[in-house]
């Protein structure tokens, strides 16, 4: 490659990889999206309702403050392509479209979406050439269900119109250095198309980011209210332990730092969804923490709260199996098909020990029902047949699913991952299956022609 080849591949990348774009709605999230934008080299329009806001921003006049921002977006040398307007008509047909308005809460308390379907009206209702393909990428935080919900109201009139979720994760006061760096790229989508031309543009002005998770719109959706509430809960979680501190005359900031070191050994990203929590120390605990919380006065605590929800999970186990017994005909149990087989009976794997594991709370309940129950753990038989001689207690998972009518999966023992799945359709009397630690997954469950439940996977 000679030295002007080198030049003309530049110039083609530059030139492919520049876009015409909007931004709609000019505040902390759109404004810092489009200074980044722009400074990578794409020709953004930023498009308000709020002709105060506009007027102010094409005198160079920033109605926010973030650091960096203003300098990024007007104060440099480098000529930007950037243009502010109240007018949704006047805008070019541009390549993709950033919502970005508020989505505050109504008045029932839930997300009010009507400034995101007012702004995708807009850009649908003005958009000149119906035959090129439009990006319509929302940014604005929105409860799941929302972009679907959108997708399919603007069905009649969006012919070549793309739906994108994208989230997004910046926090103000960082807001440019968190988009530029911090942020992850996801994307929810139904055409590969879009998601691939909205990554691109996105990584023309993110530094390569922390991680990308393209998926579904719900999947999208969901992440952005999962990590917002569960920076709530840390959040209320230390002012209650600061509020208990005080009690106790204990220090806060140490018993965060010793909290953190919890991080190790759970860390966030390995968590996994199961049947709920049992052994020798989390039930106990939790209890003990929650009745001296009481004690100290704080009755609805996040210990009180953790205690509910591991309860209410356990309940819905035995629910599950007996909705997966029951036929759409009939809604009672059938003498002739209710075998159920319990794959796991210690709290969690690699241990024999059952205090507290879901086995123990639901062999009775199961039993109660009249329903026949199978069971096999590799290590944790011999101490339940002390507590329980009326389960049949069986030598191998191929042998517990024989004439089975729902298999339920309760210890992620490794040696029930492997299991053959063609071996347990062809034995089971009926292909139920209810897979409380996600071991298979779902492809593979209807391939066997699987009913299953499992704990939230698609
Ligand atoms: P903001 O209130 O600062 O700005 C929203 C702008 O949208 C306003 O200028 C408003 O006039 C304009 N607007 C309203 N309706 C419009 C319409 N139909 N057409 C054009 N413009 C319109 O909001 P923000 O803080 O940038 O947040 C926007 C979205 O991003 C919200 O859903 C928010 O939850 C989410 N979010 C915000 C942050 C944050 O730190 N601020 C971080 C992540 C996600």
């Amino acid at each position: 490659m000679n030295k002007y080849s080198g030049l003309i591949l530049v110039f083609y990348t530059t030139l492919l990889s520049a876009s015409q774009i909007t931004i709609v709605g000019c505040g902390y999230v759109g404004l810092t999206l489009a200074a980044l934008l722009a400074d990578a080299g794409h020709a953004i329009t930023c498009v308000d309702i709020d002709a105060h806001k506009i007027a102010a921003l094409r005198q160079q006049q920033l109605p926010i403050y973030e650091p960096g921002l203003y300098e990024l977006l007007f104060n440099r040398d480098k000529k930007r392509d950037i243009h502010f307007t109240t007018a949704f008509d006047t805008i070019d047909d541009s390549d993709m479209h950033y919502i970005c308005v508020p989505t505050p809460i109504n008045e029932y308390g839930g997300c009010d979406c009507s400034y995101v379907r007012t702004a995708c009206a807009a850009i649908i209702n003005t958009r000149r050439n119906v035959d090129t393909p439009l990006m319509l990428v929302i940014k604005s935080t929105v409860v799941p269900g929302t972009v679907r919900m959108l997708q399919d109201e603007f069905k009649a009139s969006s012919r070549n119109v793309h739906f994108v979720y994208n989230p997004e994760f910046m926090r103000e006061g960082s807001a440019l250095h968190d988009m530029r760096l911090r942020n992850p790229i996801v994307l929810g989508a139904e055409s590969e198309y879009a998601l691939c031309q909205v990554e691109q543009v996105l990584t023309t002005c993110l530094s390569a980011p922390t991680a990308v998770i393209k998926t579904n719109f719900e999947t999208a959706e969901l992440i952005k209210y999962s990590w917002n509430t569960f920076s709530a809960l840390r959040i209320a979680y230390v002012n209650e332990l600061a509020c208990v501190c005080r009690s106790l005359g204990a220090d806060v900031m140490s018993v965060v730092h010793g909290l953190a070191l919890s991080e190790e050994l759970l860390p966030t990203k390995q968590l996994k969804p199961g049947p709920g929590y049992g052994g020798s120390c989390l039930p106990k605990d939790t209890t003990a923490f929650a009745h001296m919380l009481t004690n100290l006065g704080f009755n609805t605590t996040i210990a009180h709260r953790a205690i509910e929800s591991n309860y209410y999970h356990k309940q819905r186990v035995v629910s599950d199996i007996i909705s997966m017994l029951e036929t759409k005909s009939q809604t009672k149990l059938a003498s002739d098909s209710n075998t159920v087989t319990l794959l796991g009976l210690a709290f969690k794997a690699n241990t024999n020990d059952i205090r507290y594991s879901i086995a123990l709370d639901i062999i009775p309940r199961l039993l109660a029902q009249g329903i026949r129950v199978k069971a096999y753990d590799p290590q944790a038989m011999p101490v339940m047949q002390l507590l329980h001689q009326d389960v049949e207690y069986c030598t191998s998972a191929y042998d517990a699913i024989i004439d089975t009518d729902c298999i339920v999966i309760l210890t992620e023992w490794q040696e029930f991952k492997d299991l053959d799945l063609e071996i347990l359709a062809s034995w089971c009397r009926k292909k139920n299956i209810i897979d409380t630690r996600n071991l298979f997954n779902t492809h593979d469950l209807t391939k066997h022609g699987f009913r299953y439940l499992t704990m939230g996977t698609v």
